[in-house]
């Protein structure tokens, strides 16, 4: 079975849940004895094709020409459903992420197919029949399903699969596509792009600085900002957060959210409900710093700090300021 894995790039670099995808497609790839190639929009340096080989992929498809450089899930979805139809995959994955699922369901809308969103395990059933596990509920339930191939289209859990090089690493040939998809006609397109305050993708980011309700105020995110900063991660909230309007949604962690798959989480002021912990619960290391000693976040953390958050940062901020500037 032939699998094509869109893969997002994020600059230079292949961004991590896309090497998840990448991961997980490959495992399809050797339960059917296919191919696994990629295609992605934009032009990719050497080193993130070095990686995509190491990861397994043998053909890089990059498009590259006009118009490509501002998102347009409907034109990505026209040259990714094109490679479908040209390579004759029978599997296309992408990552669970928001483009990753608007891309993937354009091209389901196009080809009459269901989308398969957050798959963690896939395996051949027959020959022609793929099984599927995928996470429904924010991640609290699996569920097993089976596709009649082709063409399965799924996404794979931003949360749910460990990024892993393949045993046996490949050269990768790019075939570089000349297109012209500002010339295309589509019924979407991007009016305007604005900066996502703290620069790093919640998703991608390797520290996490979480604040909640007991945070107080949409003018006291400042310490959390410079921690944040500090450790060279990102911040983000919960929805009792957002739904205040201290801070947008897309900074929301959980299962209405973004799921973070951090090093280290640090969750300031917040409770941990369900729903939260449904975001987070990939993290590597978690510490948790409240008035609340029995609050549920507190009961997850590897490090519980009761304590009072506005307090306990600034310490926390200057501790970390003398120790990296080696002082
Ligand atoms: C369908 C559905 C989907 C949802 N999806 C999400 C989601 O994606 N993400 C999400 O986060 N929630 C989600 N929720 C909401 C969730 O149930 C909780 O209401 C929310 O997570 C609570 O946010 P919080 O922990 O910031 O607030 P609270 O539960 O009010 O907790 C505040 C915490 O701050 C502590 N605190 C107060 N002052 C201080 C201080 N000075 N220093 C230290 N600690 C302090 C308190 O002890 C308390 O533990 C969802 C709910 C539903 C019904």
């Amino acid at each position: 079975m032939g699998v094509l894995c869109f893969v997002e790039l994020d600059g230079d670099d292949v961004v991590e849940a896309s090497l998840r995808a990448v991961t997980f497609a490959r495992s399809l790839a050797e339960c059917f004895d296919g191919p696994l190639v990629a295609m992605c929009v934009g032009e990719v340096a050497g080193p993130s094709v070095a990686t995509l080989g190491a990861f397994g992929v043998s053909r890089l498809y990059q498009l590259t020409g006009e118009g490509l450089g501002v998102y347009s899930p409907a034109l990505w979805s026209r040259a990714l459903n094109e490679r479908v139809g040209e390579l004759g995959a029978e599997c296309v994955v992408a990552a669970g992420t928001d483009r990753g699922h608007e891309v993937l369901a354009h091209v389901g809308a196009t080809r009459a197919r269901l989308v398969v969103a957050n798959c963690v395990a896939g395996r051949a059933v027959t020959a022609t029949t793929l099984g599927l596990t995928r996470q429904r509920w924010g991640g609290t339930l699996l569920e097993d399903v089976e596709l009649e191939l082709p063409l399965a289209l799924l996404s794979v859990a931003t949360d749910g699969v460990v990024a892993n090089a393949a045993a046996n690493a490949l050269e990768c040939d790019v075939v570089d596509l000349k297109v012209n998809l500002a010339a295309q006609p589509s019924d979407v397109r991007v009016a305007e792009w604005r900066e996502r305050a703290g620069g790093i993708a919640l998703a991608d980011a390797r520290v996490v600085v979480g604040g909640g309700r007991g945070v107080g105020g949409e003018e006291k995110f400042g310490p959390l900002e410079a921690l944040a900063a500090l450790l060279g991660g990102t911040v983000g909230v919960s929805r009792a957060v957002t739904s205040a309007g201290w801070r947008p949604h897309a900074q929301q962690v959980g299962q209405t959210g973004t799921r973070i798959t951090p090093d280290l989480y640090l969750a300031c002021g917040i409770s941990g409900a369900t729903q939260h912990l449904a975001g987070c619960r990939s993290a590597k290391h978690v510490v948790a710093i409240n008035v609340d000693a029995d609050a549920p976040m507190m009961l997850r953390a590897d490090y519980a700090v009761v304590a009072d958050m506005h307090t306990f940062l600034p310490d926390l901020i200057e501790a970390v300021r003398s120790r990296t500037s080696g002082k």
